[in-house]
């Protein structure tokens, strides 16, 4: 049982000051209590501090204690000493937000943990009585606030624990007993990473024939599209080249907001569909910190298992980096490109919402002091990407501090809008958010830049713009070349990091046809049996613009799972693939995701229980650039309730689709700033068809106030060009918030939703 948990005796002399004729020191590692309660388990910095840890993310309120129990070999005086850190103390601010209390059989040792240090280190709390035999060690979490707890040592003897941030050091591993275990099957191929790139990879080897290993630190697959991070997933799986985007579009979540709820991640989802395939073995939970290289082949990569501390190691025949930090490939000594500063930064995304009864909320002293002019005010009850920050922070080795940032921010609006400045006051009542509570916010950051592994091809701007067709082009990637910057008026407030940025969207990527990738960006140029895919791939910064978002980060990985299989059959190295073997990828390419064989000696059969996919764009839309005026196509409404789109069935929709419901509940809102004085015709398109609504209502909102509302018939086609019908012409004022609403509310039929365009008259 104890060692089961992690826990054991250390067996030898491995500190100074030991006294031989004590008992010997317990050492409690956090992430191996039996009950973690309330706590999160945080695996994100591992690689700075060494280890997994627990930490109490309740939003402001105490979460449940963690707990386990240890036995006590003696009965006498022992030393405590708990591995933590004040997680505010870098900024000097103050007081400790993160109070945690050990108890032991239900009483509290008198020190409070987690009140000391910018750093992790040991923090003593004195000395306790035990008795010998079983005890019962809780985490007891006082503020709700992020406290945080590594280990637990206790000790008959006189020394401080060695604060080595290594990976389980050789006297920890010792003292629990662990020993690398090295996995018997050799795998054809390892994917490290279980994000949208991984996950999408491993199923694609997997349904190729491949023996495949799937390695994530989480226990939930999707990476920044999961429940944890709450990033839907963008970019398109066209048609028109290859039937890549069908595994990843089987994958994907209909997330209808980001960040949304729990439930539309769909995590079981994303399980249930890998668990199902028979070729690829699934580690959650394990997280890849050592790679073993010889001759620039990688041998072997060992994982450490996060809540048993056991370490796995596997042998592949290749690899696959899809960890977005290109952790393997920096391990393995491949060559990589990390910009020096100005790269795109990492989200801590929140949720909030309005409740029936009084929530309070603490003061946030230790938080940014931020009044309601600080921060862009959370609309629709969300705090989005925007809320960004460390572009110039090592995007490794400052990891922790840039997520406890955000927090500092996050918390420090929350407090603004609860308890103080005009949001606070905003209500002839008393306070307007009285009612408000925070519902979710992510411990887990969402990142977008790290750095880049440099295969035979590293793509660039000029290449997109330029439109360069190389003949490995594989992965059309659909969004616009997107970058962040940290917004002017944060700049000069947070010089060291501003918390708020924007988007400049490039116009080099034409969004209907796609840009196609070659697969040479895919794998490393000097590390033998690497592949990469994701967010750490072979591109400039300017290009991970585009091509960063996870369904186009997915189609890399389907790719990557074939390339590894024509490898396998023929014996080769990835960059063989592309010199002897570009035929025999490419007829690989063209093979469907529904499509699978046991091994890769066997003929391909269709798997009837794998849905059938359709292209996700067509190239037949009516392009934005050819509309007048300010025009918002489906794709940017912000929708609720359940929204199928479409894009196959009927033609002549603008952009690359449109989306319908038969949800009652549903609602699309279409924004505009209005941008000068003046009368506007506001219009609105669908495409006409028998199953649609006869009576579908549309209201249009000025500055939060209803000024019109209209029921359409949408049987029947609009008079207009490009499918588009007026409402009428509104006055508006610059500056003026309209919103144009599509209900599914009393329809008919099937509610529809294209483009809404604003044109003045
Ligand atoms: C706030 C925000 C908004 C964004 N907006 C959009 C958007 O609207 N649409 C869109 O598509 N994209 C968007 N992006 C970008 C997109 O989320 C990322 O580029 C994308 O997630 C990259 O996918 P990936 O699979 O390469 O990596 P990730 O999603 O980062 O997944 C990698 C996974 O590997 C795991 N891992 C890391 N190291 C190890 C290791 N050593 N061992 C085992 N596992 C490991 C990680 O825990 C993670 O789960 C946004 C990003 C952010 C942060």
């Amino acid at each position: 049982m104890i060692q089961k948990f992690f826990l054991s005796i250390i067996t030898t002399i491995f500190l100074t000051g030991f006294d031989a004729r004590a008992a010997e020191p317990i050492l409690v590692e956090a992430e191996s209590f039996e009950n973690h309660g309330g706590w999160k388990l945080d695996t994100q910095f591992i690689e700075i501090m060494g280890s997994p840890y627990l930490m109490a993310h309740g939003l402001g309120r105490p979460v449940a204690d963690a707990a386990t129990t240890i036995t006590v070999p003696e009965a006498g005086e022992w030393k405590i000493w708990v591995r933590t850190k004040d997680w505010v103390a870098h900024w000097e601010a103050e007081p400790a937000p993160g109070r945690v209390e050990v108890i032991i059989n239900g009483s509290p040792v008198e020190t409070t943990f987690g009140t000391k240090g910018a750093e992790w280190h040991w923090q003593s709390g004195g000395k306790i009585s035990l008795p010998a035999g079983k005890v019962e060690l809780s985490l007891h979490d006082l503020t709700g606030f992020n406290g945080r707890c590594d280990a637990i040592y206790l000790t008959m003897g006189t020394e401080e624990p060695d604060n080595s941030s290594e990976i389980l050091p050789a006297w920890r591993r010792e003292a629990l007993g662990i020993e690398v275990e090295p996995i018997e099957e050799k795998f054809d191929i390892a994917f490290i990473g279980g994000g949208y790139a991984g996950t999408c990879g491993a199923i694609s080897a997997a349904r190729m024939g491949l023996k495949t290993a799937l390695i994530q630190n989480r226990d939930v697959l999707g990476g920044n599209g999961s429940s944890e991070v709450r990033v839907w997933a963008k970019g398109n799986t066209p048609g028109g080249l290859y039937p890549v985007g069908d595994i990843v579009q089987e994958l994907s979540d209909q997330a209808k907001a980001s960040p949304g709820t729990y439930e539309e991640y769909e995590d079981d989802k994303k399980l249930g569909i890998v668990r199902k395939e028979k070729n690829l073995s699934l580690f959650l939970g394990h997280h890849a910190f050592a790679v073993d290289t010889e001759n620039n082949n990688i041998q072997s990569v060992s994982a450490l298992e996060t809540r048993t501390g056991k370490i796995r190691k596997f042998e592949a025949t290749y690899y696959c980096d899809s960890t977005g930090h290109g952790y393997i490939g920096l391990k393995a000594g491949a060559d990589t490109k990390m910009i020096e500063g100005g790269r795109m930064g990492m989200s801590n995304m929140w949720n909030w919402a309005e409740t029936d009864e009084p929530v309070s909320f603490p003061e946030t002293p230790w938080a940014l002091k931020l009044d309601e002019n600080g921060f862009p005010y959370p609309r629709k009850h969300h705090a989005e990407w925007f809320w960004e920050s460390g572009y110039d922070k090592h995007p490794l080795n400052d990891l922790e501090l840039i997520r406890d940032w955000n927090l500092r921010a996050n918390f420090g609006a929350w407090n603004a809008i609860k308890n103080n400045g005009a949001y606070a006051r905003s209500d002839e009542s008393g306070n307007a958010h009285a009612n408000a509570t925070l519902t979710w916010m992510a411990y887990v950051g969402g990142t977008r830049e790290t750095l880049q592994l440099l295969g035979d091809v590293v793509l660039t701007e000029e290449d997109i713009l330029t439109k360069r067709e190389f003949p490995d082009r594989c992965v059309l990637s659909t969004w616009s070349i997107d970058l962040h910057y940290p917004k002017e008026q944060y700049i000069g407030k947070y010089k060291d990091n501003p918390f708020i940025s924007y988007a400049e969207h490039g116009r080099g990527v034409d969004r209907r046809v796609g840009y196609a990738v070659p697969y040479r960006c895919f794998y490393s140029r000097n590390i033998e049996n690497l592949f990469m895919a994701g967010r750490n791939v072979s591109v400039t910064h300017k290009a991970l613009g585009t091509v960063r978002v996870m369904k186009t980060g997915g189609m890399m990985g389907v790719v990557v799972g074939k390339a590894a299989a024509v490898a396998k059959q023929y014996d080769t190295t990835p960059r063989g693939v592309y010199e002897q073997y570009l035929p025999e990828l490419i007829e690989l390419l063209k093979i469907p995701g529904q499509k699978r064989r046991p091994d890769i000696n066997s003929p391909f059969v269709i798997d009837p229980t794998i849905p059938k996919y359709e292209p996700s764009m067509s190239v037949s839309g009516v392009p934005l650039s050819k509309l007048d005026g300010m025009v918002v196509d489906d794709e940017k409404a912000t929708m609720t309730g359940k929204w199928t789109r479409g894009g196959a069935g009927l033609k002549g929709f603008v952009n690359m689709g449109y989306s319908y419901t038969s949800d009652k509940e549903a609602t699309a809102s279409y924004d505009f700033t209005i941008p000068d004085d003046g009368t506007y015709d506001v219009r609105v398109s669908w495409q006409p068809h028998e199953n649609r609504s006869a009576n579908t209502t549309i209201q249009v909102n000025n500055n939060g106030d209803s000024i019109k509302e209209s029921v359409v018939n949408q049987k029947e086609k609009p008079l207009m060009k490009y499918g588009f019908h007026s409402l009428g012409r509104i006055p508006f004022k610059k500056g003026d918030k309209a919103s144009v609403v599509i209900l599914g509310k009393g329809a008919t039929g099937n509610v529809h939703a294209d483009a809404v365009q604003l044109v003045k008259k």
